[in-house]
Formats: structure tokens, sequence, C-alpha cells
């Protein structure tokens, strides 16, 4: 059975409680949206809509609009097709910042984070994803489930949340649908099963949000 199965089976019994329906966010709330995040940012960054997002960046603006009508788009049309009908309540903001140096200060000036990954986070708090772009656009995808997975299974554990945003971490498409690969996270965990240090899957699926990131923050 594909792991997208898999994963779809156990989300289905897991995350029975879907959010309420909730309207579409109208052109005037996007509008209001993309004036207040042009204010936000610093000089030099391109903002610009791409349903469901505000995406704002510091890269070269052809960059950016590649970053939106590429990667963004791409997998939001095709992670909806797979599993979700809502899209998240809020209009967030994804920050494309364009390297190391940027990422970690506009992290700190814009939302006085110190983020523990060097690659980006989702952050409820600010309704916003934060990344540093120059890692690749792969945890963009990752991040991009995580406010999904919200809006359509909010009672949904950490420890498949972040399964499912780093099975599409790597991802590509077949039969028009998207696909998850073998990414990076594979030799750490033949690495952590030859140690002996992964959990059975009983105790990883009883793991609370809690226990589940303070335990592993390989999981960003
Ligand atoms: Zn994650």
């Amino acid at each position: 059975m594909p792991h997208s199965i898999i994963y779809l089976l156990l989300c289905a019994s897991l995350c029975a409680s879907a959010a309420e329906t909730r309207p579409a966010s109208s052109d005037d709330a996007y509008q209001q949206k993309l004036d207040e995040v042009k204010k936000k940012a610093p000089a030099g960054f391109t903002v610009l809509v791409e349903k469901p997002f505000v995406v704002a960046g510091n890269d070269e603006p052809g960059q950016v609009r590649q970053f939106a009508s590429g990667t963004v788009r791409w997998s939001v049309q095709k992670l909806k097709a797979a599993y979700f009908e809502k899209d998240p309540a809020e209009i967030i903001t994804v920050w494309l910042f364009k390297d190391k140096a940027s990422y970690e200060r506009y992290t700190r000036e814009l939302f006085d984070d110190r983020p523990d990954t060097p690659f980006g986070y989702y952050s409820e708090k600010h309704s916003a994803l934060i990344m540093n772009i120059s890692t690749g656009g792969g945890t963009l995808v990752h991040e991009i489930v995580h406010p999904y997975m919200h809006a359509n299974f909010p009672a949904c554990p950490a420890w498949f949340n972040e399964g499912m945003g780093s099975l599409y971490e790597q991802s590509s498409e077949r039969q028009g649908g998207i696909v998850g690969l073998t990414n990076w996270r594979l030799a750490g965990l033949q690495k952590a099963i030859r140690d002996g240090k992964v959990p059975d899957f009983k105790k990883l699926t009883g793991t609370s949000d809690g226990e589940f990131y303070n335990e592993d923050r390989a999981c960003a």
C-alpha cells in the first residue's frame, strides 16, 4: 500500500473532528492583507497574492514570483486534490527569506522569534510560514501541509501532522497527483533504528503534542 494511502487512512480515523465550514476569503480581504504585509515588509521585498496566501520575499522579484506560481501554487493544488477541502480560515503570509542572514535577522526583527530550525517553520501566532528559502522548496511544501491540516483536521496529533509534512518534503507528480519521495530524513531514521533510538509505533502514536515536540526537534 502506498505510504500516502496509509497516511490518509490513519488521518481519517484519527482526525475525525473537521473544522467548521467557513467562507473563502473575499478579494477585499486579500487586498487588505496585501496592504498590511507591504507595510510590514522592509524595503526591497516583493509582495504578492498567491491564493490562499500572500507571499513576501527579499530575493529577486522574478525568483519570488517563481516560488509563488511554482512551488506554492503546485503544492496547494495537489495537496488539496488529495486531502483537503478547506483553505486555512485566515490569510497566511508566506515569508521567503533569501538566505541564512536575512532569515535570522528578520525572524527576530519582524516576529521576535529565535527559530531552532535553519530551514523554516509555521507560526500559528503570526499566521505565517517563515522560510529560509535558500535551503530549497522542500521545507516550504512541508510547512504548507501544516495550516491545511489545522484547517481540515484540527484534532490531528503532532506526530501525524509532522509525518504528513515530512512525507512531502521532497515530492513529485505521478498521474497528476502529488507523491512523496524518499528524502534526507531516511538516513537519519535508519541510523536511529540501528542505534535502537526509535520508539515503537505504539509509543509514537501515544505521544502528546508536547511530548512529541520536546523529544524530537528534527521535525520542524
Ligand atoms: Zn513540520
